[in-house]
């Protein structure tokens, strides 16, 4: 089995204002990246666009729908100062959630031993029922919940290590005691969540905050100390991943000093824990990530690692 990579075309076609940091160029520097001669063996797919009763999973009917009837037939659509829509954005987000519900079928059906999801609009900062920090809907949590639904786990954990909190993704499973939350962030930052006291109605959410200019080894010592041991005690059966690249030193949107090796040491040891207790189930979807060079550089490192352990 190798490491499934899914993406979609229709990601390109969800614009945003001139100079905003989430734009089409970012997919562009992830499949450059990985069309290097190492990711030869990768499989690769495209994205479905998810029904919308997969998406409701976490997201209101009537929210899918207001977002479909809002999208611009031209120009630009400013959902709040951060979000906004283009006329491609809705199939982009449909794509998006697409991707990580094919992903878990992939690897649930043993088709994929793990799968990297390159599309974008990002997710976790999508609560409920709001658009929010570049996000329409929640992947991971749709993922996560997609999961539970259709193949029966009990259990699901999504890890994130973007650099800004997944509030979306902490707030969908605040009182769901069947899926654990772990983030590493930088804080204080937007959104301005995750604290450590933040832990849910279950304390099945585990929050790891960083200060502005920490690098690899506080981020390192906060995975092993606070993220690993209560994932591991959780034991989920699947394990999503909310692959941000915006923690790298690079990134103009934050002040962590991680490095490409940061990613993929963090990789290794997710999946370490997904090899003991989810039969090495892991689903990982791109977040943010703002500097060319540094998304293209981080990706290659955590898809080396999916692939290689
Ligand atoms: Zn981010």
């Amino acid at each position: 089995m190798s490491t499934l990579l899914i993406t979609h075309p229709a990601c390109l076609d969800h614009l945003t204002p001139a100079g905003h940091p989430e734009r089409p160029d970012r997919l562009r520097a992830v499949e450059r990246a990985l069309e290097a001669e190492k990711f030869q063996n990768l499989d690769r797919a495209q994205a479905p666009a998810a029904p919308f009763e997969i998406i409701a999973l976490c997201h209101p009917l009537e929210y899918i729908t207001e977002l479909r009837d809002a999208t611009p037939r031209e120009g630009i659509l400013h959902l709040d100062a951060d979000t906004a829509m283009s006329s491609g954005s809705f199939e982009a987000a449909l794509r998006a959630a697409g991707g990580a519900m094919h992903a878990v079928d992939e690897v649930l059906a043993k088709r994929a031993s793990n799968a990297f999801v390159a599309t974008r609009p990002p997710g976790h900062h999508a609560e409920t029922a709001r658009p929010m920090g570049f996000c329409l809907f929640d992947n991971a949590a749709i993922a996560a919940r997609y999961a539970q639904k259709q193949y029966g786990l009990a259990r699901a954990a999504i890890v994130d290590f973007d650099v800004h909190h997944g509030n979306g993704s902490q707030e969908i499973f605040w009182a769901d005691k069947s899926v654990m939350y772990c983030s590493t962030h930088q804080m204080p930052l937007y959104p301005g969540t995750g604290a450590l006291i933040e832990t849910g109605e279950y304390d099945t959410v585990v929050n790891a905050p960083l200060r502005p200019g920490d690098g690899g080894e506080k981020f390192r010592a906060a995975f092993a100390e606070r993220i690993l041991p209560r994932l591991r005690d959780f034991g989920p059966e699947l394990i999503v991943i909310s692959a941000g690249f915006d923690a790298h030193m690079r990134d103009p949107l934050a002040n962590l000093n991680l490095e490409e090796a940061d990613f993929a040491w963090a990789t290794q040891n997710i999946m370490e824990v997904a090899d003991q207790c989810a039969g090495g189930r892991v689903v990982s979807l791109l977040e943010g990530g703002y500097d060319l060079k540094a998304l293209g550089g981080s990706v290659a490192a955590h898809v080396l690692a999916l692939m290689h352990g």
